[in-house]
């Protein structure tokens, strides 16, 4: 075992955590806090098949970091390969345009970013702080969301909307999910080298949901915006619309604009549309067993991410590749066929029975002979990305 790294995913009320090594190649451990700030909170290790989840007394983030110190103490020769941590970072604003070695200014940096994501942003100071203080003596990177998407050209990271908003106030799209992305076209280049010459779309679909144009290995257009609320419809987010209704939504509820916004956050989207749920296997369970809103949901869900998937591709020379990512991109087959369905004027085309029969798990090539695109489905691994960073910044 080498140069093991443990990746923290600090969020507001929960802690994910993962420990790499051999080059990000091997699982060794993982696990999450959560309910953190709750009376109930705990943490749970992932280790060698078996699971254990332990109690935390004051729910802080610095007591589920605290855990994992002493789990790693109980396990001596996991820590001793132990040489560094990397953080998963939301907002790195148009400060980061690649991962950071931590240091104040870092910190700094991250916290001044803070208007645009203020509940992730606190969390991840947080995280970051509280890792400093448990474990001293190694060094810690930040992998930003946002940084593959600093490519993006101003024609398409700017909003319409009078420059001084922009120049003042850095107001603009930034984009998200952007470490998935990153892996995905490395990935991809590994599955086939010449799609680092050509335009890929990549469709990474999960609770949150957005696409991405890559030409020539860099990110020429994205769906998500200033916040992730921007794009495809999501599990709970409406995703775009006419900015006039979050007005008349605080109009004719009473609330404010902030709690108008938080029904777009929270309670849109799949939930929003299907009454039901904003989870893809609980609605795909209900549509088979006839549930029309349900049907809905999906099929809305299917049509705006064909339409992002079309509107970012308008970047692009050419489409060579389109992707499937993230938990629903990976294990739905009935929203790549309807997505794909949809993209049949851009000459897209699935093969039915390996869309149906895609193993789980493994990238897979899913395009019909005739289709002028490939279609795959890649697994993402933000993990590993962050892992890998992590090592190349402390090694520098
Ligand atoms: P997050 O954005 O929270 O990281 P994930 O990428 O884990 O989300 O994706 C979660 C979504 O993937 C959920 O809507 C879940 O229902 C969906 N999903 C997971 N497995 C399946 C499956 N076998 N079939 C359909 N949807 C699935």
């Amino acid at each position: 075992m080498t140069d093991s790294i443990l990746v923290i995913n600090c969020g507001s009320s929960s802690l994910k955590f993962a420990i790499l090594s051999n080059a990000g190649q091997t699982l060794i451990v993982e696990g999450i806090a959560e309910r953190l700030g709750s009376d109930d909170s705990s943490i749970s290790f992932k280790f060698e098949g078996q699971k254990t989840e332990i109690e935390l007394k004051d729910s802080s983030h610095k007591q589920a970091v605290t855990q994992i110190k002493y789990w790693l103490e109980k396990h001596p020769y996991i820590q001793k390969n132990l040489v560094g941590i990397g953080h998963r970072v939301v907002h790195g604003g148009e400060t980061f345009t690649q991962s950071a070695l931590i240091d104040q200014s870092v910190i700094q940096g991250i916290a001044d970013c803070s208007q645009f994501a203020p509940l992730h942003t606190a969390a991840h100071v947080t995280g970051i702080e509280v890792a400093l203080q448990i474990f001293p003596g190694l060094p810690q990177v930040a992998v930003f969301d946002t940084a593959f998407h600093q490519t993006l050209e101003p024609e398409q990271y700017l909003y319409p909307i009078p420059m001084a908003m922009y120049r003042d106030h850095h107001f603009r799209k930034y984009g998200f999910h952007g470490t998935s992305y990153r892996y995905i076209s490395q990935r991809l280049a590994e599955l086939d080298p010449k799609s680092q010459r050509q335009g890929v779309l990549v469709a990474h679909l999960g609770n949150g949901a957005s696409t991405c144009a890559i030409n020539k290995g860099k990110s020429s257009d994205t769906s998500m915006g200033i916040t992730p609320l921007e794009g495809l419809m999501m599990g709970t987010r409406c995703g775009s619309l006419d900015p006039s209704l979050t007005s008349f939504i605080s109009k004719a509820e009473h609330i404010s604009c902030d709690e108008a916004l938080d029904i777009l956050n929270k309670k849109s989207g799949l939930l929003g549309i299907s009454e039901l749920s904003n989870d893809c296997r609980t609605l795909e369970e209900a549509m088979v067993s006839g549930d029309s809103r349900a049907k809905l949901a999906l099929d809305m869900f299917a049509s705006r991410t064909a339409k992002y998937l079309a509107s970012v591709a308008t970047t692009l020379e050419s489409i060579d590749h389109l992707v499937f990512t993230g938990g629903i991109g990976e294990n739905s087959s009935y929203l790549r066929h309807v997505i794909c369905q949809h993209l049949k004027a851009l000459n897209i085309s699935i093969h039915e029975d390996k869309n149906n029969n895609a193993p789980r798990g493994i990238a897979s090539e899913i395009h019909a002979d005739h289709s002028n695109t490939k279609v795959w489905i890649i697994p993402t691994n933000e993990e590993l990305v962050i892992a890998l960073d992590t090592i190349s910044l402390i090694n520098h």
